[in-house]
């Protein structure tokens, strides 16, 4: 047997959302946030045209994508860099820090790929555990030492929904060390409505040490094509760039995102959709009887505790694929009224059955 790095044998794996069916043939994911709609017309157009030059490498720099971004954003090329979804670009922050004895601060739970990011970069994770559905910024702020590199602060929180708000982020970023590089998750930045939710691009204008990361895989409807992105300044985004695998962002990626953010009015309409849905199944949930967190991000949470198995058990014979956490919680992603129908119809007879019993 060849000898392979220890931590391997611990590291969690990831657990990818699952598709169910139904016995009589429905089947709806709401399992892994994706968006719902079909790719918008003129995204898949530029994706055929792309499609003749795949004999190619991509442009390694992603240039026009990435011009695209700098100023969609009103951001300096040089602050962006891109990788081959955004986890892949979080994969790159941990390899810009990660080495023995050093430790990454982030809340749990939160996003599943943090931990075993930083199990592969060799850095220690820190977990913090969250205030009821919430980052505790202030033993956040506590947990970071000497050794400390980097913080993570999921933004809307995955699986949660919850967001950080303005006044509490600053507080919390003026405590940070300066060396301590502080990254601000906002997988699911388009969906938020609440304004007291702070955008981070505003927060990171005047402080180097603070990072965006956002993906085209949620609002985009891209998650398929893998692409997401970061923006920071110079010194940390040049840093996150050197660990990039060459060539990783390919060139349907790039092509479909620029096609995107070409196309936003028509993908904003969708998200304004999804937000619709979010307060309708969110209010028919807490009409049910259910504790539903306040939620900004494409997704609901159910703290389901030891019943959180049988629930996505019972969401199964209805067709509906939810994000169960077992013993924790599960995660239920915005789909479309026919999908959202289907879970609420399995979380209204999951309640009767159990309040029955
Ligand atoms: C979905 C998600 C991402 C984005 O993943 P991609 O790699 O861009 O598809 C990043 N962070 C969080 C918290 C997410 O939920």
């Amino acid at each position: 047997m060849p000898r392979f790095r220890q931590i391997l044998d611990t590291m969690p794996a990831y657990k990818p959302g699952k598709a169910v069916v139904a016995p009589d043939g429905r089947s709806f994911k709401l399992s892994s946030n994706e968006s719902p709609f079909d790719p918008l017309p003129s995204v898949v157009e530029a994706i055929a045209e792309g499609a003749r030059q795949i004999n190619r490498y991509p442009d390694p720099g992603a240039t026009q994508l990435t011009e695209a971004i700098a100023e969609r954003y009103d951001v300096p090329f040089e602050h962006v860099a891109l990788g081959a979804g955004s986890v892949t670009v979080a994969q790159q922050l941990f390899e810009t820090v990660g080495e023995p004895g050093a430790e990454v601060v982030y809340a749990w739970r939160s996003f599943e790929a943090y931990p075993l990011l930083a199990d592969l970069a060799g850095a220690t994770s820190v977990r913090v555990p969250l205030a009821g559905e919430d980052h505790d910024l202030d033993a956040m702020a506590k947990a970071i030492t000497p050794a400390t590199r980097m913080v993570f602060v999921c933004n809307p929180n995955n699986p949660t929904g919850t967001s950080v708000r303005r006044a509490e982020l600053t507080a919390f970023l003026d405590r940070v060390p300066e060396d301590v590089l502080v990254v601000l998750d906002e997988a699911y930045r388009e969906y938020v409505r609440d304004e007291d939710v702070p955008d981070g691009l505003t927060l990171y204008r005047d402080r180097p040490n603070v990072a965006v990361l956002r993906t085209f895989s949620k609002a985009y409807g891209l998650a398929g094509l893998r692409v997401g992105y970061l923006i920071a300044h110079e010194p940390v985004a040049a840093t996150v760039r050197k660990t990039i695998i060459p060539f990783a962002v390919n060139h349907l990626a790039q092509v479909a995102a620029v096609a995107s953010l070409r196309a936003e009015d028509e993908l904003s309409e969708r998200v304004e959709r999804v937000v619709k849905e979010r307060t309708r199944v969110r209010e028919a949930l807490i009409a049910q009887g259910w504790d539903v967190p306040p939620t900004e991000a494409n997704f609901v949470w159910l703290r389901l505790g030891e019943r959180t198995l049988d629930f996505a058990a019972a969401c199964a014979v209805e067709g509906v694929a939810v994000r169960p956490f077992a013993g924790e919680g599960a995660r239920v992603s915005i789909g479309d009224a026919e999908a959202n129908d289907a879970f609420l119809t399995a979380a209204a007879r999951f309640r009767e059955r159990t309040q029955g019993a």
